[in-house]
């Protein structure tokens, strides 16, 4: 089988894999072609690409000659009708803003994995591209904020005087927001953290945070682990705790998601207004309506002192870690899909790979794009 990795368009600057991984595949039995340039945005030259066996080609050729193509973001410069029948295309789906292109790769025959819809079990965990990206946005979201704040993140006891460590409030505790409390930490912030699952009481506490609990959150053991919508009583005694705490904090770090659905308001004007002039807000949820009321997606906006950073591509900031942990889960979701003569073998009994394909022979497949495109 000939594997080919297109280059990204637009503002993107990862690519979907790095030399390493591809000479994992390669012990697979695969070729690889990689578009000229792909890596470059990620600092990765053609020839180092080359050097790990794999050969680099126009974007015609790439697409032309492989049984699958992989990419960070759907291809949607090229129209379905440039790719062909029965070809495999792997990416980040995005399905709700994807819709109509969705529908017409199903119409030409070819076949989608959405890396963004991997269930979430034990076995797939090391091909949680959710996850990953997840841990980049954390990391680089403290970061951010650090490098804006006018005041120092640690405790420093100097001749100067006594310096307090900075407050960091963490509104939602999955996977980014727990990297951001564990990277808050490390840089001494002293760290509160909300969530809605109270299972992620013990975790907050072990990173060393503070959880902060509202009384009556709804959880539901049927959402596989994530967070369902709150009833309005909770949603307005959860703003009020969480206005009480920002006003106290230097730093909100909010990523606080419902899947498929629009992100919570955690974050209204009134809390914006009660913050300390120089405090810094990122939303990492912008992408999806936001946490925070003013926030605009792809935007630092200053309201009263108070910068609001609207920011769901993180991991593009940081190209190369993101784009090797990014390959390195779609290694191993290919292993359980190339059998020992490096041909794909599509097993559709399989959770992982029915889980993960979108659509297939002109058909829509995994239960989750159904749901969310409402697909009877
Ligand atoms: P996410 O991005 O969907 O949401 C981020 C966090 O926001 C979640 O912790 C959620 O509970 C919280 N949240 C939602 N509404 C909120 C509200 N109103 N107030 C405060 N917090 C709110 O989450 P994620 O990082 O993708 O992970 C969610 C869960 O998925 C994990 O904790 C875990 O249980 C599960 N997971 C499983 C695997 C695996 O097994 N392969 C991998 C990753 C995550």
């Amino acid at each position: 089988m000939i594997i080919g990795i297109l280059k990204e368009s637009g503002t993107e600057n990862r690519v979907a894999m790095l030399p390493l991984e591809i000479a994992v595949l390669k012990k697979l039995g695969v070729e690889v072609l990689v578009e000229h340039k792909a890596g470059e945005k990620a600092f990765i030259l053609d020839k180092d690409y080359v050097t790990c066996g794999s050969s680099v080609a126009e974007r015609k050729d790439v697409i032309s000659k492989s049984e699958m193509l992989l990419s960070v973001n759907p291809p949607v410069t090229n129209e379905p009708g440039d790719f062909r029948e029965g070809q495999v295309l792997c990416c980040v789906l995005n399905p709700l803003e994807n819709r109509e292109w969705i529908e017409k790769c199903r119409q030409q025959g070819l076949t989608i994995l959405a890396l963004d819809i991997v269930p979430r079990t034990t076995r797939a965990q090391a091909m949680d591209i959710l996850s990953s990206m997840a841990t980049v946005s954390g990391y680089k979201a403290v970061l951010d904020a650090a490098s804006m704040l006018p005041r120092f993140f640690p405790m420093f006891m100097s001749a100067a005087g006594t310096i307090k460590p900075s407050k960091v409030l963490i509104l939602g505790a999955g996977v980014a927001g727990l990297q951001a409390l564990a990277i808050a930490r490390k840089l001494g912030a002293s760290v509160e953290v909300f969530d809605v699952r109270s299972a992620v009481k013990e975790e907050v506490k072990s990173l060393g945070g503070k959880f902060i609990e509202v009384e009556g959150a709804r959880e539901d053991a049927a959402a596989g682990g994530y967070a369902v919508e709150q009833t309005e009583e909770f949603k307005k005694k959860q703003q009020e705790l969480i206005q009480q705490r920002a006003k106290a904090s230097d730093v909100v770090i909010a990523t606080a998601q419902i899947p498929g659905k629009k992100a919570p308001l955690l974050i209204l004007k009134e809390t914006v207004h009660s913050m300390k002039p120089g405090s810094v807000v990122i939303d990492l949820a912008a992408s999806s309506g936001g946490n925070c009321e003013l926030t605009e997606n792809g935007k630092t906006i200053n309201v009263n002192g108070v910068k609001i950073v609207g920011k769901s591509d993180y991991p593009s900031d940081m190209p190369t870690d993101a784009s090797k942990m990014f390959g390195s889960n779609i290694v191993n979701l290919l292993k359980i899909m190339i059998n020992k003569e490096g041909k794909l073998v599509m097993n559709m009994n399989d959770d992982i790979i029915n889980g993960t394909t979108a659509v297939h022979n002109r058909e829509y497949v995994s239960q989750r794009i159904k749901q969310m495109l409402n697909i009877k």
